[in-house]
């Protein structure tokens, strides 16, 4: 009894102190409220309707009427690079920069906003030196992934090399991948300029940065060739089928046309047969189908790429036959035959595609590095048709 008539008394008092917060939070929101000026609440409207334009211009009105709110500079500085309006986010955080009312976290952030604004605006050189600036800083990680996209736009793979070795220090990932390209990279232009020893250093150092950089092997196989040390090349290429067997397809023309400059074609030849029957793909039975016309006639390539067909049915490879059939035509079928095969060879080459695994850009040839998406080795060796 003595219990209940206590509570009956503490109860409308915790009631009562629960009123008095809630008032005091009203009152306090109510003046913040007041504080800020309609041209804010007009600007979250129109960017909660995305209309960013309109949120530009209130917020702006904002500004000129209380210049002291720095977190209102940041969102319409982001705003403006977002529209694509990069002078107007450069000269915003520009502007904020040279204020001395900013804290140390503030000048970080707004430096790490400048620096992105001169990515887009493909002031390279000044987006690198802020990026730069903010090593060590909370913003470390993230500036090291732009300052390797700068320098791989920049073709300035030494400086990739080093970007992308710390990054896997900070993040904990591997960039082996990607390392390994950058060497090849430096190693093809070295190439280029006919400085052989230098292009093979950069080479061995791919492989030993990353064992199954198939590039690597095709590069080292180019550069021996080139030499003239066919053997060399031969043995170069060949070990890729122990890396990944489905980019000997690449090499394996080029593995032909060594074997033939040794005299030994005929070796090559079943090389690399025995390359289509272990891993039958449409790009090594072309090369196969090219081999067999040249070395061995007509009658031979037909009952290649027939026999062929029916373990593997392709559209390239009914293209190759009917191919074959129409050198082999007397001139009555050959019209008839000449349409099927035109009507054929137009669909395998539309189907004729390599395409990026990471954004599915198409292309005629084969890519190490996407042109769209810029991913590294991100295009399987074998072309739509097959993948389908
Ligand atoms: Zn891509």
């Amino acid at each position: 009894m003595e219990i209940q008539s206590w509570w009956l008394l503490a109860l409308p008092f915790f009631f009562g102190l629960g009123w008095i917060a809630a008032r005091i939070d009203i009152k306090h929101l109510l003046s913040e409220s007041r504080a800020l000026p309609r041209s804010y609440f007009k600007g979250l409207n129109f960017l909660m309707n995305e209309q960013p334009d309109k949120a530009i211009e209130a917020f702006v009105d904002v500004i000129k009427v209380e210049p002291q709110t720095i977190e209102l500079h940041f969102a319409l500085g982001s705003l403006f690079r977002r529209r694509g309006e990069i002078t107007r986010a450069i000269r915003m955080h520009q502007s904020l920069l040279e204020r001395d009312d900013l804290d140390e976290s503030q000048k970080r952030y707004t430096l790490f906003e400048i620096a992105q604004d001169y990515l887009k605006a493909g002031l390279l050189d000044r987006a690198e030196e802020s990026f730069v600036k903010l090593e060590g800083t909370e913003y470390a990680e993230a500036s090291l992934r732009f300052l390797l996209e700068i320098y791989e736009q920049e073709k300035d793979w030494l400086k990739a090399v080093e970007t992308a070795r710390q990054l896997a220090k900070v993040t904990g990932q591997s960039y082996q991948k990607e390392i390994a390209h950058f060497y090849c990279e430096l190693a093809s232009h070295e190439m280029m300029n006919s400085k052989t020893s230098d292009a093979k250093v950069h080479l061995e150092d791919a492989l030993s940065v990353h064992r199954r950089c198939v590039r690597s092997n095709v590069l080292l196989g180019d550069l021996e060739a080139n030499l003239g040390n066919h053997d060399e090349a031969i043995a170069a290429w060949k070990r890729i089928e122990s890396q990944s067997p489905d980019h000997l397809s690449l090499v394996s023309s080029k593995m032909l046309d060594a074997y033939e400059k040794l005299g030994r074609f005929e070796e090559g030849l079943t090389l690399i047969k025995g390359y289509l029957s272990t891993y039958p793909s449409v790009e090594l039975l072309n090369v196969v189908f090219d081999a067999e016309l040249k070395a061995n006639g007509v009658e031979s390539a037909y009952h290649m790429v027939r026999d062929e067909l029916r373990k593997h049915p392709s559209l390239l490879g009914l293209d190759r036959l009917l191919e074959a059939q129409l050198m082999e035509a007397p001139l009555e079928r050959r019209k008839d035959l000449e349409l099927i095969k035109n009507l054929v060879h137009q669909h395998a080459q539309n189907l004729s595609q390599y395409r990026c695994e990471n954004c599915g850009f198409n292309a005629r040839q084969f890519y190490w590095h996407c042109p769209a998406c810029g991913g590294w080795e991100t295009f399987p060796p074998r072309q739509s048709e097959e993948r389908k």
